[in-house]
């Protein structure tokens, strides 16, 4: 685990700016959740931390260590997406490994990676089928195990759970908390839903056209609410 500090951070896409000054630290093994509306910048604050987009200017450092313009691959995080995209013609043990294989680490290293990921997700008993035959959450959990076996030291979750229905939803939400404890790694999830920001959060950072509006604990954000979009957007009792 590792902690990740924003100093300053800011991102242009042309002339618009739409990441205009984060500061923000997520302590070493914390579950940070970012809220917002569609199109606040949690994405683009993500996958900057991720090193999948460059920043216009600012810094970030994982662990003490300034990464703004290593390579994703050096930065010891991982990311689950949204549309996570499993390959259909391989097994749920092939699309867990894919990533270690392109890698070329040895087959049975690989192997004993993708059997550990497997089960602390509860899939031994499928990794020998195709996703085809995987329910919603199955197919889920085969998209973590992607991200587990590269023993990281931050995971991104970019709205992992927004194609599930509820009640799915609920259940995914308990078995990554439960993750988190077991990994003993520090988590970045974003999600537009507040009852995740507010059941799974050390800290929530609720973010608004491209800046922090309050940053705290669950609990302080919902009796201390610093403007009337966080008192809204949390459901604080005005
Ligand atoms: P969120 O994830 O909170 O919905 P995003 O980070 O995806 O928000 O987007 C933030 C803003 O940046 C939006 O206005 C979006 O249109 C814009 N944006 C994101 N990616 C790009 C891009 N590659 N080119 C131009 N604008 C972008
Ligand atoms: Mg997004």
């Amino acid at each position: 685990m590792a902690e990740v500090q924003l100093r300053g951070v800011r991102k242009s896409f042309g002339s618009v700016e739409v990441i205009k000054g984060v500061d923000l630290t997520v302590a070493s093994g914390s579950f940070c959740v970012f809220v917002g509306p569609s199109g606040c910048g949690k994405s683009t604050l993500l996958r900057m931390i991720a090193g999948l987009e460059e920043v216009t200017d600012g810094q970030i450092l994982i662990g003490g260590q300034d990464v703004t313009w290593a390579e994703p691959s050096e930065r010891g995080i991982a990311m689950v997406f949204q549309n996570y995209a499993l390959y259909p013609h391989l097994t749920v043990a092939q699309n867990i490994g894919f990533g270690l294989s392109l890698a070329r680490l040895p087959k049975a290293e690989i192997e004993a990676k993708v059997r550990a990921a497997a089960d602390i997700l509860q899939l031994t008993h499928l990794l020998d089928r195709k996703p085809k035959a995987l329910s919603g959450g199955q197919r889920q959990r085969v998209a973590i195990g992607r991200a587990i076996v590269r023993d990281p030291k931050v995971f991104l979750f970019d709205e992992p759970l927004s194609n599930l229905d509820a009640s799915l939803r609920a259940e995914m939400r308990l078995e990554l908390a439960d993750l988190h404890h077991r990994l003993d790694a520090t988590m970045i999830y974003v999600t537009h839903d507040q009852v995740e920001a507010m059941t799974m959060a050390d800290q929530i950072v609720v973010l608004q056209g491209g800046r922090i509006e309050q940053a705290g604990a669950p609990m302080d954000l919902y009796g201390h609410p610093a403007t009337p979009f966080v008192a809204g957007f949390i459901g604080s009792p005005k």
